[in-house]
């Protein structure tokens, strides 16, 4: 068995540990003779795992009472239509366009109500995060929406927005759990597990207790209410049950990394690499404003075509698997979450200088 370096944006790699952990536990969870994927999802067996996850999340995040935490199917991009739908009791919400996700979120919104673009970057290919100092935000707007950091162009807010009393409503998708974060800074946080987090098919919502409304728009479908899954505890239907278990595993593990500040100083860590090769390289070069820069996602290009389609298939022969870029940047993305090992990131850089040798 050969594991590779997996550099993809999402699904993404997941530590080896809880993979093995999983594994082992395939065909017998916990002395039940049966599968995780088998089992009821209304059994004891799975509400202590749904039960446990939550908690650990819980702690991991240091999430206020106040806050319900819900695990949900859909992906982020349905989302980008509950937001709406449970929210705008005044039909009018603020975004910040920073990139594809935003973009889409915005889109979605309009259907629902006044959706307002406040600020976007696509001025320069969302290559930078909008200034948030001095916005001005609709005085009734039910809330200010922003992807907190773009997995396509590779930015992350370096501060978030000062919304007073309006909600912030943050996709976090691409960052999850990568760093600490102040959840009372927030009204919703929500993320799709696939790129930091699990397997594809959860959707993690973080959301304070007077979001969860009764008053939604009316024709919002039961299932996608916050109310009916805040008081179902996310088991109205059958839940992703898999994907939760999962999830699970990765909270312990994240925990026996030492929690989210130990994983924000090793990502830090693994993205100066990163980064510190791309400023002063001179073939490759980063494509997000430095100030802006993800710790997750590195989009980087050659400036020639055919350069980065060479690169791309001979990274592959030195076990560096998905390092495509996204189609709207073009060149090359490296996604380093969680669970890429620094050796990973090391074997890329050792690889980048290799190229740049034979190329430059
Ligand atoms: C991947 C991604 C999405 C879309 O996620 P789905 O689960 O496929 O709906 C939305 N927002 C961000 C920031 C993402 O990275």
């Amino acid at each position: 068995m050969a594991r590779v370096y997996n550099f993809s944006a999402g699904p993404a790699v997941l530590p080896e540990e809880v993979l093995r952990q999983a594994a082992s536990e395939m065909l017998d969870y916990d002395g039940t003779g049966m599968s995780v994927m088998e089992m009821s999802h209304r059994s004891k067996p799975f509400a202590s795992i749904i039960e446990t996850a939550e908690q650990d999340l819980r702690d991991l995040m240091q999430i206020p009472d106040g806050y319900q935490v819900l695990f949900l199917q859909g992906g982020a991009t349905q989302q980008f239509a509950a937001v709406p739908m449970n929210l705008m009791q005044n039909k009018v919400a603020d975004y910040i366009v920073s990139g594809s996700w935003s973009k889409k979120a915005f889109k979605e919104a309009k259907l629902y109500g006044d959706a307002r673009c406040v600020a976007s970057s696509e001025d320069e290919n969302f290559s930078y995060v909008p200034a948030v100092d001095g916005l001005q935000f609709s005085p009734d707007a039910d809330y200010v929406y922003i992807c907190q950091n773009e997995t396509i162009y590779g930015t992350r807010y370096p501060k978030l927005p000062d919304t007073g009393d309006i909600p912030l409503v943050s996709d976090v998708s691409s960052m999850f759990l990568s760093e600490p974060m102040n959840v009372s800074d927030y009204g919703l946080i929500y993320g799709g597990v696939q790129k930091n987090v699990g397997p594809a098919g959860v959707v993690i919502v973080i959301v304070r207790d007077d979001l969860v409304r009764e008053d939604v728009l009316p024709f919002t479908p039961s299932i996608m209410r916050y109310s009916t899954q805040v008081a179902a505890k996310s088991l109205s239907n059958t839940p992703p049950a898999y994907g939760i278990y999962i999830c699970g595993l990765v909270f312990k593990w994240l925990k026996a990394q030492g929690g989210l500040a130990a994983m924000k100083q090793r990502n830090e860590e693994k993205a100066a690499i990163l980064y510190d090769h791309l400023d002063q390289s001179e073939l490759f070069r980063g494509t997000a404003r430095k100030e802006d820069r993800s710790l997750m996602n590195v989009p980087f290009v050659t400036g020639n075509d055919e350069l980065d389609a060479l690169f791309v298939a001979e990274a592959k022969s030195h076990g560096i698997e998905s390092i495509k870029g996204h189609r709207s940047v073009g060149g090359m993305r490296a996604s380093i979450y969680n669970a890429m090992p620094k050796e990973g990131v090391e074997a890329l850089v050792a690889f980048m200088k290799e190229f740049e040798h034979d190329h430059a």
